[in-house]
């Protein structure tokens, strides 16, 4: 009789037509539908004994059995120290888009900005840090209300050898001083486009004038600096999806090659002016499935241009790159206030921007700390002992647990709780989704679909085969 050591966590998944089996290290097969069983049974062939051995499935030594360990650590986050911080300088906004998820305050409010105090805390904290990198990211509101801000945050940071900036903008203004910022090498630009000019217009400015304000300045900002120092990301409503295709091309036309797909989120005053929201799971799982069969589509048709969904390219390497954990919405276990942090315009620290929007909009406080005092408070403990899918049952079963995360901020925004059945949840039917759409594509004998899985792996060059069957 041969010894099947390891095998235990071998679990399986109907993916289309086939039997995906995977094990907790992530190492992933095609298979027959009662190999499992026959596993149970002994009743294995030498081919498939020999096939489970040499991809390292047995662990019977104890040099595999280490093996084994190390690449399930590899699988888990590994964090220690800070290595992102959002800043929300002033919660003032020079736009009001329906879906604006942090309860944003009108232009000229006043008590919506730092003040002395709470600038001279966040920049302390800058100018103690002593790793060698650090990002920033300048949310709000909208950051560039406040240019002299953005500026002492960024002289704090003067010492850091490898510190980069995002600044978040509508674009509705540009002037000398904020052109100055946007100069700094290590500055990246984000902002938001929904799609076509129209799109953009019926869903945030609302007004032509301030459509074709946004338009001149991301043009200007694009022929100034390229598309490479520049992101832009549109918001979907699920409840008026625009054409796939029509939003493709308002990127590729402008150079993005990266679109990251979002719907509406679920939290701030989105959840008051978008109560469809709430369920929109199949509109939007076949929405992503025919976005993603689009841009195969594309960019077989187009090999000079290939354009990704950055969401599904993060999935992608979840699958194939263990220690791809720095994605902050897809890790396990996902530390809190550990790495990451968003400090509010009022001083207040909160482990993710949506928890900063839940609390904005008074559903509850998720608060874990301010910059005075620090985070290190019984809050972000408990938050961050229950941030982990390692011991849900459902998740134990689940094929693609290796390569799926815990996001406890969505499960308390939708249910008001975290213990509602993993497979009820938002979190989880989305992610199953998005991981049964990869695999079949993972399977798929077309080879465009293999063109675009390898590009968007970052293996243009290679001829290998993404998925083994046994
Ligand atoms: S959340 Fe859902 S998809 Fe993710 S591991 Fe758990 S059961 Fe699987």
């Amino acid at each position: 009789m041969k010894e099947l050591g390891g095998l235990a966590n071998l679990r399986s998944s109907t993916v289309s037509d086939r039997y995906i089996f995977a094990n907790d290290e992530g190492r992933f097969f095609a298979g027959q539908h009662d190999l499992l069983s026959r596993i149970d049974s002994n009743e294995l062939s030498d081919r498939e004994f020999a096939f489970l051995q040499e991809r390292f499935f047995l662990k019977n030594s104890q040099l595999e059995k280490h093996a084994s360990l190390f690449a399930r650590a590899r699988r888990k986050t590994g964090v220690e120290g800070m290595e992102y911080l959002i800043l929300v300088p002033t919660l003032r906004c020079n736009l009001a888009c329906s879906y604006c998820q942090v309860s944003r305050a009108n232009e000229n409010a006043e008590g919506y900005d730092w003040d002395a105090a709470t600038l001279e805390h966040v920049t302390d904290l800058i100018r103690q840090f002593s790793a060698r990198s650090l990002k920033i990211e300048f949310q709000g509101g909208e950051p560039t209300l406040r240019p002299d801000l953005i500026r002492a945050i960024l002289d704090a940071g003067s010492h850091i050898p490898d510190m980069t900036a995002v600044i978040c903008t509508n674009l509705q203004r540009l002037d000398e001083e904020i052109l100055g910022i946007f100069n700094k090498e290590n500055v990246q630009i984000s902002t938001s486009l929904d799609g076509s000019l129209a799109t953009h217009q019926s869903q945030r400015t609302k007004d032509m004038g301030l459509t074709s304000e946004f338009e001149k300045n991301l043009n200007l900002l694009l022929d100034r600096y390229g598309s490479e120092k520049i992101s832009a990301l549109p918001t979907v409503d699920p409840t008026n999806l625009p054409v796939a295709e029509e939003l493709i091309e308002a990127f590729v036309a402008r150079g993005f090659r990266s679109i990251y797909l979002r719907p509406i989120n679920f939290q701030g005053f989105a959840r008051k002016q978008h109560p469809d929201s709430v369920d929109h799971t199949e509109a939007w799982r076949a929405y992503y499935e025919k976005f993603i069969y689009h841009l195969i589509e594309r960019n077989w048709a187009n090999q000079s241009e290939v354009v990704e969904e950055t969401y599904f390219s993060q999935i992608l390497s979840r699958i194939f790159r263990p220690g791809q954990d720095r994605h902050v919405d897809l890790r396990n276990p996902n530390p809190i206030g550990v790495d990451y942090v968003v400090v509010d315009f009022d001083g207040k620290v909160y482990p993710t921007d949506e928890a900063r929007m839940l609390t904005r909009s008074g559903i509850i406080d998720l608060s874990i700390g301010d910059i005075e005092t620090g985070w290190d408070t019984p809050e972000r403990q408990t938050l961050h002992d229950v941030s982990t899918n390692e011991h849900d049952p459902v998740c134990q079963k689940c094929v693609y647990q290796p390569y799926c995360g815990r996001d406890i901020v969505d499960d308390i925004s939708r249910y008001g709780r975290i213990d509602v059945p993993r497979d009820e949840t938002y979190f989880c039917q989305r992610h199953l989704a998005i991981f049964d759409l990869a695999f079949s594509l993972i399977y798929s004998k077309d080879e465009s679909v293999q063109y675009s899985l390898r590009h968007w792996l970052g293996l243009s060059g290679a001829e290998i085969t993404l998925g083994e069957t046994l």
